[in-house]
């Protein structure tokens, strides 16, 4: 894992320069545009596949294998959009439902979901709860038929693109976070209104949207796990999630850096190549120094995720010093191009607009900072 040109990495990276390089990109991130034909390219060379069993369809492979090849497509595909879909659909959604999934949800979604057919779309946050995620008001009330929901979910990566969707409903909001279900509900269930892809700043190429439940009956056997089980399977979603959805932005930096680089060394003013100025190569030492951190933090979290020992802390520093890497990295990346790195042509500034949203999805950065604070034995 030291290895900075890991082979399952750099296999990823190959492919994905020769598969994924769409020389339309620049004009999709202006029109929000996911790259379906990308998305199918990707399914169809088995990367959904990765950590999900044989037995549905799956490569069997451990996490650290996944998060290599998500690092090696981020590293190998400028569309950051793309890459942090195939991180939804892999740590958000598959492997959420391979654990938490009745047999009869896993036979019916998974084996779809792994061969790209089908998209799945995870939904918690709600627009009075973000970081306070157990405080939702979307509500999951018993009936004779199962349950009806009630209530809006907010911006759900992937929704308006999305054929199922892992929603989290409270079916006896006194309870708290101990009323908190799992549900997971096919999209064109009744009741159930996906919302207009909304624009945003960055990571456009990624559709995002709102759900509205309104009346919205679903099945009992709709629930994943036990009733009330919904704050503890977010929890180990999040686990899985939080860092690891940063694999991609990781290969990103790595590739911003690089082309970076390779800029400062034949970009010439005042006679001399640019990165011969101090000012210029101590911010690429600084970024190279920050990438090598995250990338190792990264690796860690998933080796200790993998062997099944405590990561929290090691996820949320990983999760931590990846986006803020990603965003430093492309802030000196903007600088080292100059006007080149500031307009929309070349992508530099794209890649700035891409990481500002790593400081916010799979939690804020307060939140991960409170976790760290509260491992360290300290009120948060
Ligand atoms: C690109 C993108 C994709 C997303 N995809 C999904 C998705 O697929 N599914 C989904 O459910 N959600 C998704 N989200 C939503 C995301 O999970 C929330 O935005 C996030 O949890 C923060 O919630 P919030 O936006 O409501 O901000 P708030 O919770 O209102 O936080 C605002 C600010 O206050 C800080 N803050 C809040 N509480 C504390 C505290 N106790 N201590 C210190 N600081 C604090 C936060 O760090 C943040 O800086 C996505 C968001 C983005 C940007």
């Amino acid at each position: 894992l030291l290895n900075l040109d890991h082979p399952v990495k750099e296999a990823a990276a190959s492919w994905a320069r020769a598969e994924l390089d769409d020389p339309d990109l620049v004009e999709r991130d202006r029109e929000c545009r996911f790259w379906a034909e990308g998305w199918r390219r990707i399914a169809d060379h088995g990367v959904l596949r990765g950590p999900v069993a044989p037995e549905y369809g799956g490569a069997g492979r451990d996490l650290v294998h996944t998060i290599l090849t998500i690092e090696g497509l981020g590293l190998g595909c400028r569309d950051d959009g793309l890459i942090l879909a195939v991180g939804s659909q892999v740590l958000s959604v598959q492997h959420t439902l391979e654990r938490f999934g009745s047999p009869e949800q896993i036979q019916r979604w998974l084996p779809e979901l792994v061969s790209g057919r089908a998209i799945g779309a995870f939904s918690m946050s709600e627009p009075h709860s973000g970081s306070d995620a157990y405080s939702l008001t979307t509500t999951a009330t018993p009936t004779s038929e199962g349950y009806r929901l009630d209530g809006t979910k907010a911006w759900v990566t992937m929704a308006p693109v999305a054929d199922v969707f892992i929603v989290f409903a409270s079916t006896n909001l006194e309870l708290g976070r101990w009323g908190i279900s799992t549900f997971l509900i096919p999209a064109d269930t009744p009741g159930l209104l996906v919302g207009e892809n909304q624009p945003k700043m960055g990571m456009r190429t990624t559709p995002f949207a709102d759900l509205t439940f309104d009346g919205c009956i679903v099945p009992a056997d709709a629930r994943m796990g036990a009733e009330g089980a919904g704050a503890s399977i977010f929890s180990s979603a999040m686990e899985a999630e939080r860092a690891f959805l940063l694999a991609g932005a990781v290969g990103a930096l790595e590739r911003n850096l690089g082309d970076t680089i390779a800029y400062a060394r034949t970009r010439e003013q005042f006679g001399q190549p640019i990165g011969t100025f101090q000012a210029i190569s101590h911010e690429l030492a600084k970024a190279k120094l920050a990438h090598e951190a995250a990338r190792t933090l990264l690796y860690k979290a998933a080796a200790l995720y993998t062997q099944g020992s405590p990561s929290m802390m090691a996820a949320a520093l990983a999760k931590l010093a990846a986006s803020e890497a990603s965003l430093s990295g492309a802030l000196t990346a903007v600088q080292v191009h100059g006007a080149r790195g500031y307009v929309t042509e070349f992508g530099v500034e794209r890649d700035l607009r891409n990481n500002i949203g790593g400081l916010i999805y799979g939690g804020a950065s307060g939140i991960q900072r409170n976790i760290v604070a509260r491992l360290l034995g300290l009120p948060a």
